[in-house]
């Protein structure tokens, strides 16, 4: 299948989502779905690069959706609390690659949950300072949920550790490539941790083993070996 026949939803329309859906329309997306509650901010234009200063204050999914069709993406917006993900998910037409690029723990697992419940193909990322992460969610593989168990006491705060205007944009360039990857029959990118070194410029594709006792799927798990992954929850957008 193309990027044309599928419908992107892209949940978070910040430093991540923005740069993700400019890539979407490089890769040849034609139709999504834009997930934010909150409004563009002058002080975030610089990493937010599908806004301008005209739409300070507006809706940022409002904004974007009228940003898309100029772009030749058929766009509409949503908002979305953390307890209607499962029905939002559920009611995603066929042929639909999410992705989430929120800074909200909380919102990750419910989306990783919803999207494995529902076998909805899901790339979740995230940037903070010069560290960012991306990673594929299929059913059959390691998830968010195996890999970081539950949302954090307390994750790090970006405006306390810093978010690197070119370096989200990486990441969120990354999200997007991985979205279109799932497209394909002979992808295996799924179930793999991608992080990145932004300042070093390394880059791991880590293979991290499905968790067979991990809630979000209850179906069979190939047996893999255990491979290293950060012990912490990744950074956010
Ligand atoms: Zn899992």
């Amino acid at each position: 299948m193309g990027p044309s026949s599928a419908c992107f939803v892209v949940i978070g329309a910040g430093g991540l989502g923005c740069p993700a859906l400019l890539a979407l329309a490089a890769g040849g997306a034609t139709r999504a779905v834009v997930v934010d509650h909150d409004r563009v901010e002058a002080h975030n234009l610089q990493r937010q690069v599908l806004y301008d200063v005209g739409d300070v204050g507006a809706l940022k999914a409002r904004a974007a959706a009228r940003r898309l069709p100029s772009l030749h993406i058929e766009a509409r917006c949503e908002q979305l609390q953390v307890q209607d993900v499962s029905a939002f998910v559920a009611s995603l037409p066929a042929a639909t690659v999410v992705l989430e690029c929120t800074d909200q723990p909380a919102l990750k697992f419910a989306v990783n949950d919803a999207c494995l419940a529902h076998d909805v193909p899901l790339v979740i990322g995230a940037a903070l300072g010069w560290a960012g992460q991306a990673l594929a969610v299929r059913r059959g593989h390691a998830c968010y949920r195996c890999i970081y168990e539950a949302p954090p006491q307390q994750a790090p705060r970006c405006d306390e550790a810093g978010v690197l205007g070119s370096g989200v944009g990486h990441i969120g360039m990354l999200m997007a490539h991985l979205a279109l990857a799932q497209l394909q029959t002979d992808d295996t990118s799924a179930g793999q941790l991608w992080v990145v070194d932004l300042l070093r410029f390394r880059v791991q594709r880590l293979a991290p083993a499905a968790r067979p006792a991990c809630p979000a799927h209850d179906f069979p798990l190939p047996a893999r070996e255990a491979a290293p992954v950060p012990t912490t929850p990744g950074p956010r957008a």
